[in-house]
């Protein structure tokens, strides 16, 4: 058979071909998807371990699919990377998010909540010009840099450095704050993290998942945690999702977590409520 055929050859696999025509379907529809204003923003709190109080949320797209239903960015960013749509989408989150922190800011000055929280992805940040795209939508929301944490990806802060390096230096300079996503599931060493001109450590949530079984993620992450704060870094732990975590990663010194404990994701109606139901976190 021509399968045998050192495997250049496969067989016709129907479900290999539905997978391939709705990414086709995928990348054609995300082309359109911002005209037709079909992306939404959902914010998940992230709250002061110490005080319970909600300091900010990050913002997380959706996808209101005509046919599919609202997606997950599981659906389609990867899409969304390999043809560049996430350049726009990107753009648009941001605008967005700031737009809409603003409005929580006017209305509600004496809120705990400081900042909202944007993903930005590795292509979207070296895109020529990423610098001055964030100050104008600062300025165009009638936003202050303060507001912003932005959050890009171990890897991005690691390749090209240099550049790299230079634009977060800028942001800051700015006053916008600079997270590492998922920190712990890239490659960057412990002491690189001395001159990485960033302000917070998002610990994921796989670190987080086992603290209370394993004695050796508890020790790991208590190490993060202490080297931090020599570094004056904060840390967020993600995906806090039960009461012995939360209680554990206070203990350690754990500034900040965020996870199902706390609250999923929620529209931004919702927000609010959240904000001032301190009691419930
Ligand atoms: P992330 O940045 O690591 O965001 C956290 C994800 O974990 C979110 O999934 C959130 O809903 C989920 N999560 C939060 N707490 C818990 C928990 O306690 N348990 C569990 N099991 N999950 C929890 P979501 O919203 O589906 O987003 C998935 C990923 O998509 C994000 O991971 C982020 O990398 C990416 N993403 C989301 N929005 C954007 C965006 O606007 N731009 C870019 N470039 N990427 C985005
Ligand atoms: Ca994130
Ligand atoms: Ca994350
Ligand atoms: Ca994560």
């Amino acid at each position: 058979a021509k399968g045998e055929d050192k495997g250049t050859w496969q067989r016709y696999r129907p479900e290999l071909h539905s997978a391939m025509v709705q990414r086709l379907e995928t990348r054609a529809a995300l082309h359109e998807a911002i005209e037709l204003e079909q992306f939404t923003l959902m914010y998940q709190p992230i709250v002061d371990l110490e005080t319970g109080l909600v300091s900010g949320v990050e913002s997380l797209v959706r996808w209101q699919h005509p046919q599919r239903g609202l997606l997950s960015p599981y659906d389609f960013i990867e899409v969304a990377e390999e043809s560049g749509t996430i350049v726009s989408i990107g753009s648009w989150v941001l605008r967005e998010a700031l737009a809409q922190f603003a409005y929580w800011r006017r209305t509600e000055p004496a809120a705990s909540l400081a900042y909202v929280s944007v993903n930005v992805s590795a292509r979207q940040f070296r895109t020529p010009g990423f610098v001055d795209h964030v100050r104008q939508a600062i300025e165009d929301a009638h936003a202050r840099p303060e507001w912003l944490l932005l959050e890009i990806t171990e890897s991005l802060v690691l390749r090209d450095a240099d550049q790299v390096w230079a634009d977060l230096r800028v942001l800051r300079a700015m006053g916008v704050r600079i997270a590492i996503d998922d920190f712990g599931t890239g490659y960057s060493s412990l002491s690189y993290l001395r001159q990485m001109p960033v302000d917070v450590l998002k610990l994921d949530k796989s670190f987080i998942d086992d603290i209370l079984d394993s004695e050796q993620q508890h020790i790991m992450v208590d190490t993060i945690v202490s080297l931090a704060r020599n570094l004056d870094l904060a840390v967020v732990a993600e995906g806090v999702e039960d009461l012995g975590q939360r209680t554990a990663l206070a203990r350690m010194g754990c500034p900040y977590g965020q996870g199902y404990l706390f609250s999923k994701p929620v529209w931004p109606a919702d927000v609010m409520p959240l904000v001032h139901n301190v009691r419930a976190l």
